[in-house]
């Protein structure tokens, strides 16, 4: 795809560490099957933008406090040491179980009403964290995830130096990763980081506009109860029989201070580009009058018609489009989420963010 006006003026960050994380597929309904969130999607995207012309930014050097300005420390050091705990526990060697997966979970029914407790064992530990059988941990995984956050920290330190646009190449992607959990393939909320670090950097209100395919449980989970940060979702309907099934509603509007910081459309399945284009300018025309120093992005391009994993049926003219109504809003950090489909992954991503340059572009001139 050509990107008028030559090369795509948006750096790119990324950290080739995001290709260690190698689930090897996901269990679902009880089967382990081949998953689709796998380190070729990262690949082709970085071609795909490198081919327009992009320049590829290293992230900077973080400390674990970006992560847990947004998450528990118990869900990242989990994170950080359950696979070592995996393998020491025999596992793999002795079981032939070559990933972490979760058994049991310890749910409100199941718990009924008393403490949630860390328990012994680490294969019961999982599922006090992960929430889902698909969102599998392996040898990398943590290298990966903590890669992914900082590749969207430096995005939006990159905002906060002055970019007009910056882009963080995130893989595994992160807004199903809520404050205490995580699944969904997602491990550590990126976008989240992003948005707490261009607030840490001074900004006063940011908004986050998630245009994945699925709604951003995690986001939403995240910053729910905050004043300071809006959240604004696109995605297939959970009521019509999609992930995250529980959340995603139209009546979910924040809580206590952070009530009507909080916008979900859900669409129909089947859904193309003039429905799903009217809710994005919804999402919009929420964030202006909000009034937000700065936009972070959840780019998943799963909303494509090809994308395995969901039922819209968003062409890649109605990404260029939607990236142009997000641009013109102000600064962005744009944050890799979701899209699956190989062969057009790459294309998506590049209309996206061509549009974002040039609505930033026409509404700075
Ligand atoms: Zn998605």
């Amino acid at each position: 795809m050509a990107v008028e006006g030559g090369a795509l003026e948006v750096p790119v960050v990324w950290d080739a560490d995001c290709l260690l994380h190698r689930p090897a597929g996901e269990v679902w309904l009880g089967e382990r099957i081949d998953g689709t969130e796998v380190p070729e999607r990262a690949t082709v995207i970085l071609q795909k933008l490198t081919e327009a012309g992009a320049r590829v930014v290293p992230p900077a050097v973080h400390d674990e406090a970006a992560l847990l300005a947004v998450h528990d420390r118990e869900l990242v050091e989990h994170l950080a040491t359950v696979w070592a705990d995996w393998e020491a526990s025999g596992f793999p060697a002795d079981f032939g179980r070559d990933r972490v997966v979760p058994y049991v979970f310890p749910t409100a029914a199941m718990l009924a009403g008393l403490p949630c407790r860390l328990p012994t064992a680490t294969h019961a530990q999982v599922g006090r964290y992960c929430y889902d059988t698909m969102t599998l941990v392996g040898p990398g995984s943590w290298e990966a995830i903590r890669a992914a956050a900082g590749c969207a920290r430096t995005a939006a330190e990159l905002i906060t130096a002055d970019a007009a646009v910056a882009y963080a190449l995130c893989r595994p992607p992160g807004h199903h990763a809520g404050p205490t959990g995580y699944g969904g393939s997602c491990y550590l909320n990126n976008a989240a980081v992003a948005a707490q670090a261009l607030r840490h950097a001074g900004a006063e209100r940011i908004a986050v506009v998630d245009i994945d395919a699925h709604h951003g449980n995690g986001t939403q989970a995240i910053f729910y109860g905050r004043p300071d940060v809006y959240y604004g979702s696109v995605h297939v309907d959970p009521g019509a029989g999609w992930f995250p099934h529980y959340m995603g509603f139209a009546d979910e509007r924040g809580n206590g201070a952070g009530i009507d910081a909080n916008r979900n459309v859900p669409l129909a399945p089947g859904s193309g580009d003039d429905a799903w284009l009217d809710a994005v300018g919804l999402l919009c025309d929420d964030v202006r009058a909000f009034g937000v120093e700065a936009i972070v992005l959840s780019l998943g391009v799963d909303a494509a018609a090809a994308d395995p994993e969901s039922p819209l049926q968003v062409t890649a003219d109605g990404y260029r489009a939607a990236g142009e109504l997000i641009g013109s809003l102000g600064p962005v950090a744009a944050i890799q989420e979701g899209g699956y489909d190989l062969d057009s992954l790459g294309d998506y991503v590049l209309a996206a963010l061509a549009g974002v340059a040039a609505g930033r572009a026409a509404a700075s001139s």
